[in-house]
């Protein structure tokens, strides 16, 4: 089947349009520092221009609201709203509440008669007048390998009980709701023992202890956008109808939001190192020293090639993902989506490193973005499954064409032999003539 990336016109001048918004409207906001609230309000003018222009919440199918647009639109996107982290708050399709939007929606479909979803919590999420986080990792148990979780939730007349302690619940101090992922049934295989349940944020025994100090910010101020919030879940109980999806979908779902979300993080990480590169060029052609620009010296030109070379590799492999899921579904994507992950995060790593290494102490200092980029960059490779776990998913794939062989194939001692089998009478009859 012949790859096809290619897009209409009138969405290049979508696209168009929002390289410029997001470099004139939404660059100047990331010097400013400025509480969630007047954060909240400042940003609103250009939501609203974002929402008049038809791409507000643009993740989802039209019939719940999005824009329909598939993976290789969504990732051309994305590639243009990552380079600033106010890019995807102001496009109404940040993370955890765009992932969380999927994840109601796919819930909603599994389920005959859950239209209520869509009211209570899918449209609020869209309209961006109610926040989400995903609670899902455990302190205590490998994030790796939810197989592991131990969070419970056990069901008690018409409502579900659950217990468990979490940790880097993202946006969880600031969230109205949180999507909670916990064992429903210990007794069958964990891909279909565990449940996802909305669980309101005041529910009696949701204690949110804390947001955790990290690399993102050490000296972390409790209830701020984008914090990691540590959640004690103690004898909560919600109702039946908080249950998303059939009990025992937990992974299902899991996948279902992470597929998509995999590509938009790859696409936005795309637009992050664009803007390390950007920076990395300009400098090399501003720093004298030693005689010469940096950018005559040969170690600064590899960087800058190696760089773009990665990065061209990076965006070909992620719209290659993008438009097979498009073509397929994410599981039969399953590998390609996890190449762009470790591939991905490995390439934003790298040029931002080079580009603060080309700065020098500048680089370093934060009178630069690069130090914050490289601090956001460097999760990349931790979250949403560490990398060495997608690594595995792929190798694992990959082996499974192969068989074990005591001679290698490619022996050749023993090819040599075969093959003088094989022609055997045409060497016979050359020797004969040489003679
Ligand atoms: C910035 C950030 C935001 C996050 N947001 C959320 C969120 O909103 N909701 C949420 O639920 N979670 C969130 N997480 C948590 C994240 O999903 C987990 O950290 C991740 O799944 C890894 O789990 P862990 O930290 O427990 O590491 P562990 O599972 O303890 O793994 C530790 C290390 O072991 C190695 N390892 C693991 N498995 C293998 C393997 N098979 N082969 C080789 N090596 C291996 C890897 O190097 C890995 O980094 C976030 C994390 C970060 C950093």
């Amino acid at each position: 089947m012949a790859w096809d990336f290619a897009t209409e016109p009138e969405f290049e001048e979508k696209l168009v349009w929002m390289r410029q918004f997001v470099r004139e409207e939404i660059f100047p906001i990331e010097t400013l520092d400025l509480s969630h609230d007047h954060m909240t309000k400042l940003i609103k003018p250009l939501q609203d221009e974002v929402r008049a222009r038809g791409l507000w919440a643009a993740h989802l199918p039209a019939e719940l609201g999005g824009m329909g647009f598939g993976q290789v639109k969504l990732g051309l996107m994305h590639e243009i709203l990552g380079q600033s982290p106010y890019g995807p708050v102001v496009f109404g399709n940040n993370a955890p509440d765009s992932g969380n939007a999927e994840l109601l929606a796919a819930g909603m479909e599994m389920v005959e008669g859950r239209e209520d979803i869509r009211e209570r919590w899918l449209q609020p999420l869209l309209d961006g007048t109610m926040r989400s986080g995903f609670s899902m990792t455990e302190p205590n148990t490998a994030g790796s390998d939810p197989r592991l979780l131990q969070s419970r939730a056990v069901r008690d007349g018409d409502e579900w009980v659950i217990n468990g302690r979490k940790w880097y619940t993202t946006n969880g101090s600031v969230a109205d709701i949180l999507i909670v992922m916990a064992v429903t049934n210990p007794d069958v295989h964990p891909y279909q023992g565990s449940s996802m349940f909305v669980v309101p944020v005041t529910t009696p025994g949701v204690n949110i202890i804390r947001d955790v100090g990290s690399m993102d910010d050490p000296h972390v101020t409790y209830g701020r956008f984008g914090n990691h919030a540590e959640i004690v879940y103690d004898d909560v109980r919600v109702p039946a109808d908080h249950l998303i999806g059939p009990e025992g979908s937990g992974f299902l779902l899991a996948q279902t939001r992470l597929g998509p979300g995999r590509i938009h993080h790859c696409m936005r990480w795309l637009g992050q190192s664009q803007r390390a590169f950007d920076m990395m060029c300009e400098r090399a052609l501003s720093r004298y020293t030693h005689g010469s620009l940096l950018a005559e010296k040969q170690t600064v030109l590899n960087w800058i090639a190696d760089s773009k070379a990665e990065m061209h590799a990076a965006r070909l492999m992620t719209l290659h993902a993008a438009w097979k899921m498009d073509q397929v579904g994410a599981s039969a994507s399953r590998d390609e989506i996890a190449m762009i992950k470790y591939y991905g995060a490995t390439v934003l790593h790298d040029v931002i490193d080079r580009a603060i290494q080309t700065y020098g102490s500048l680089g370093y200092s934060a009178d630069m973005p690069l130090e914050a980029m490289y601090r956001w960059a460097r999760a990349a490779r931790i979250y949403d499954g560490p990398d060495e776990v997608h690594r595995q998913t792929v190798a694992r794939h990959a082996l499974k064409n192969y068989t074990a062989s005591e001679v290698p194939t490619d022996f050749i001692p023993t090819r040599t032999v075969a093959a003088r089998e094989k022609f055997a009478s045409i060497l016979e009859f050359l020797e004969a003539e040489t003679v």
